[in-house]
């Protein structure tokens, strides 16, 4: 069926580690056993979501495949080189989402592109949404104060915490880069921190002078998520590049994937890129800015949950539901 080839598994934002086999790699085997509140899982999480008409996607549907109007390519729905709908779909019938903060998605140089859900979110959040396809990654070394990354590790925290955890961190930082102008050593040019380490710097100096926090509240402010789009035994490479170290990690509240092609033997749990981005904003939306969720990003999820009807049906129409 062509439209399998448009998406792969998110692998790596989840509370509850997946089941692991000897000789994997070392993080997965040290991810926390504290697995946050399950999300209830009795009912479809896709059925109730505000989203544009997919009237344009059934009709596309219909037709088959259409050419990219930029690089000619045959694709169905959109081009995930490209970003663009092919020819067939209007670009205004495909609703655009504004995203409170900007996301950078690392791709895998060795993913198949149609395999992806990265572009999803490229498509519907063009402004917000850059994709890198690693190793070129942008250095965040003098932003790490305002940026998350998604992944599991014994550092990480839940989202409603986060930014609480940027600011300690910038507490820390800055206290730190005081006092190394003060030390004979250099300063280490990538500094591994932990949230605890932050704390204690926290508390044994707070008598820095409120200019300092003036600083810190200025700057302490979230602006970009990053997301890794990989299958979980390539992301090893990207996570342990020396440009993500000392980002604060973030893991998700376990949820269950609505994604079809996640692998016999894998849990549920795990995640496509794109519903990993859309929980991320869910949460964000609800325990940061504090607001009720109305559905603000559910279009993120406008391919998504149409591809996921198709394969529903797909399979009942098979006799394998
Ligand atoms: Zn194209």
């Amino acid at each position: 069926m062509k439209i399998k080839t448009f998406m792969q598994e998110y692998k790596m934002s989840q509370k509850t580690p997946p089941p692991i086999k000897e000789g994997e790699d070392e993080k997965c085997n040290s991810r926390p056993e504290n697995p946050q509140s399950i999300a209830p899982c009795n009912e479809d999480p896709l059925q109730n979501l505000h989203l544009a008409s997919q009237e344009v996607l059934e009709k596309a549907q219909q037709n088959g495949r259409s050419r990219c109007p930029k690089c000619t390519a045959s694709r169905m729905f959109y081009c995930y080189t490209c970003y663009v709908p092919v020819e067939a779909v209007p670009i205004g019938e495909i609703p655009r989402v504004k995203l409170p903060l900007k996301i950078d998605i690392i791709k895998h140089p060795n993913e198949t592109d149609g395999k992806s859900t990265a572009a999803h979110a490229k498509m519907l959040a063009h402004e917000d949404v850059t994709i890198y396809t690693y190793p070129c990654i942008p250095e965040y070394e003098d932003q790490k104060h305002e940026i998350l990354l998604v992944f599991p590790g014994p550092d990480s925290v839940s989202v409603a915490n986060s930014v609480m955890c940027l600011q300690k961190y910038m507490k820390s930082n800055i206290h730190s880069t005081l006092d190394d102008d003060f030390a004979d050593e250099p300063t280490p040019k990538h500094r591994k921190h932990s949230f605890q380490d932050a704390e204690a710097s926290n508390e044994t100096k707070l008598s820095r002078s409120n200019k300092d926090q003036e600083q810190i509240k200025m700057k302490a402010k979230l602006k970009t998520v990053v997301f890794i789009d990989s299958t979980w035994n390539q992301t090893n490479k990207i996570i342990s590049d020396e440009r993500l170290q000392g980002l604060v990690q973030v893991e998700l509240t376990t949820r269950k994937t609505c994604f079809w092609r996640h692998q016999k033997g894998k849990p549920d749990t795990y995640l496509s890129t794109i519903e990993a981005i859309y929980y991320f904003l869910k949460d964000y939306h609800m325990h940061i800015l504090k607001k009720d969720y109305e559905g603000e990003y559910d279009n993120l999820l406008f391919f998504f949950s149409f591809m996921c009807k198709l394969v529903k049906k797909a399979k009942q129409s098979a006799g394998k539901l």
